[in-house]
């Protein structure tokens, strides 16, 4: 049994007017199923971070609309939205708002706390993502005090202790070495094995052999429309 737990239909985005508009992404339709790890490949410029951001509510799009988890993104207000938004996804961008006055321990247990968790299991969860994550040393660590693969593993760590329903990623992998690149996206794709979907866009083709289903972009649209490539 599959079940839908996105689905975007007709959705589009231009920027600007006249001769300086620009088609970002194209009139498309996109879904998701459950346990899916998905992954949105093509070169830069052709409307993979568009498309992420209008499919996880952080953009709205010129026409078109979003349904994720049976609820309809644009009928909700914007406290319902951060609320649904907080809950329900975890988001893996470039180095995504990592707070520089807060140790690792205290990026991802802030998060769970803000989810209604007490301070004491919120510590004890985020240390454990952080172990599951290979940060067991460097729990108490800045961001400044960390390298650049063990900060995304804190922004995942950060996505994964809440243990979303969705983790939407756009280039994780973009600013690390090949070896943290495949850890990373090893990570990502672990978590669809304890229950989240996750939606990975990229313009990297290594990790196109992790994901169980590879959507194709090119200039502002998905190619061929009708059939995404099955691997
Ligand atoms: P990708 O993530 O595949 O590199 P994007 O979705 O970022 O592609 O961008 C798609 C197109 O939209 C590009 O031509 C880009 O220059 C343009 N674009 C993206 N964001 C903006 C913006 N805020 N204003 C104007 N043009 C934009
Ligand atoms: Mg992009």
């Amino acid at each position: 049994m599959t079940e839908r737990v996105l689905e975007a239909v007709g959705i589009c985005k231009s920027y600007g007017e006249g001769a300086a508009r620009v088609d970002a992404l194209k009139p498309t339709d996109f879904y998701v199923e459950r346990g899916e790890f998905v992954m949105v490949a093509g070169p830069s410029g052709s409307g993979k971070s568009t498309l992420l951001a209008i499919i996880s509510g952080l953009l709205t799009p010129t026409a078109g609309r979003v349904r994720v988890l049976d609820r309809d993104l644009d009928s909700m207000s914007r406290d319902t939205f951060d609320k649904f938004r907080l809950e329900h996804f975890g988001f893996v961008f470039q180095g995504f708002h990592l707070l520089p006055a807060l140790s690792a321990l205290e990026q991802v247990s802030i998060v769970l706390e803000r989810q209604g968790l007490q301070r004491g299991p919120a510590h004890q969860r985020a240390r454990a993502t952080l172990e599951h994550v290979g940060l067991a040393g460097r729990l108490r660590n800045r961001p400044a005090e960390l390298s650049g693969g063990e900060k995304q593993r804190v922004v995942i760590a950060r996505a994964l202790a809440k243990q979303p329903q969705l983790i939407f990623a756009d280039e994780p992998t973009s600013a690390l070495d090949s070896e943290n690149g495949r850890q990373v996206t090893r990570m990502l794709r672990t978590a669809t094995d304890e229950g989240a979907t996750v939606v990975c866009v990229t313009h990297d083709p290594r990790l196109i052999e992790h994901a169980t289903r590879v959507v194709r972009m090119e200039d502002g649209a998905v190619i061929p429309p009708e059939e995404p490539v099955m691997i």
